[in-house]
């Protein structure tokens, strides 16, 4: 799996007293990355794991007991010129400022998150953890690339009562990732849990949102289905999203479908970028309602999107005892084309003529 707690030593923190934020560097425990290689699995366990702990931050506040926080990830990736850039940070910076405003918390300014996403990389690099480019990726479509996931949140001041959060820190940490899914499965079922209820926070990347998803996503597990796709709150029929990802539908009329944003869906920045490239090749994109129905019945290839997940194949999708297949079970033409087109810009193997991404060595 893609998330393992060896994180990289530098750790940006920034603290929000008296109207402002107060920003440091922080250097964990570590050794030289090729030394660390070198550590039996305890030893580096025991050496990353050292630095995921903070012995200046309240154990009991608003965000441990509570789930009073919100989060962002996004990817630097190795260039093929030997750079290392972030894709779209500044979507990121404007999500983040509004999820931590939606749950009433003073929004860390977008500049600040940019320059502290890319210098947090940048000083990782410095000491030597980061991954480098290497052109075996692109025999697979860089579906085996190692890319640094970053991950900004926000952690709430001590207290107990249930209370909104005036004080939060927010923190920026790195860590090594390659491919997220496990390949082999690429099945996916609807869940009968509700990830997101109308006037919720389910357009907010919230920590609370991610309990219901841990849920259906270990159910959907168990029964042997790598992905669980939620139904809308209201109408129990209409498609919503995946456990941590937007959904969607390449039709059998030619239409690219994916669920509308509203206040139940997590606006994703890979949706979006998807949405543009589909359009400048010349297909329908349909932000719309979504019937399951029509999705298990019209649909040619179905695929999920996020920053861990790029664009993932569903190869099918089971409801109520039906077992909807897409292209055979296989990976369709069109989603080979989004997933190789994003990884292209990403990696740096075809032009970036949209200025997505931010170079930061
Ligand atoms: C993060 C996330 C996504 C994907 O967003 P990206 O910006 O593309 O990474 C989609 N759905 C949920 C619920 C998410 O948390």
């Amino acid at each position: 799996m893609a998330f393992a707690l060896n994180s990289y030593p530098v750790v940006f923190r920034a603290k929000y007293t008296n109207g402002t934020w107060k920003e440091e560097y922080l250097e964990k425990p570590h050794m030289k990355p090729e030394e660390e290689a070198a550590l039996s699995g305890d030893e580096l366990e025991k050496l990353g794991g050292s630095r995921n702990f903070f012995d200046d931050m309240p154990l009991v506040n608003y965000t441990t007991q509570y789930g009073l926080g919100c989060f962002e990830g996004l990817k630097a990736m190795p260039q093929r010129n030997g750079g290392l850039s972030l894709f779209r940070p500044d979507r990121n910076a404007s999500r983040f400022y509004k999820s931590m405003k939606g749950l009433f918390m003073p929004p860390f300014p977008e500049d600040i998150f940019v320059r502290a996403c890319a210098e947090t990389v940048r000083r990782n690099a410095g000491l030597g953890f980061r991954p480098h480019y290497t052109t075996e990726w692109e025999k697979d479509s860089f579906m085996t690339a190692d890319s640094v996931y970053v991950r900004p949140f926000t952690y709430a001041e001590g207290g107990i009562g249930v209370n909104t959060c005036r004080e939060p820190w927010v923190v920026i940490i790195c860590t090594p990732v390659s491919s997220y899914f496990s390949s082999g499965n690429f099945d996916a079922v609807v869940t009968d849990r509700i990830r997101a209820t109308p006037r919720g926070t389910g357009w907010i990347k919230a920590c609370s949102n991610y309990v219901i998803a841990a849920l259906a996503k270990h159910e959907a597990a168990e029964s042997g289905y790598m992905e669980c796709v939620f139904l809308d709150a209201v109408h129990r029929k209409y498609v919503e999203e995946g456990s941590s990802c937007n959904i969607f539908f390449y039709l059998k009329s030619g239409e690219l479908a994916t669920p509308e944003l509203g206040d139940t869906i997590l606006p994703g920045i890979t949706r979006a970028s998807i949405i543009e490239l589909a359009r400048d090749k010349g297909i329908k994109v349909g932000e719309r309602k979504i019937d399951i129905e029509e999705a298990l019945g019209e649909t040619r290839e179905c695929f999920v999107s996020g920053t861990a997940a790029g664009a993932t194949p569903i190869e099918s999708l089971s409801h109520e005892g039906k077992k909807a297949v897409f292209n055979g079970g296989k990976t369709g033409e069109f989603t080979a084309y989004i997933r190789d087109t994003l990884k292209g810009i990403q990696y740096g193997t075809l032009p970036d003529t949209k200025g997505w991404m931010k170079s930061v060595t």
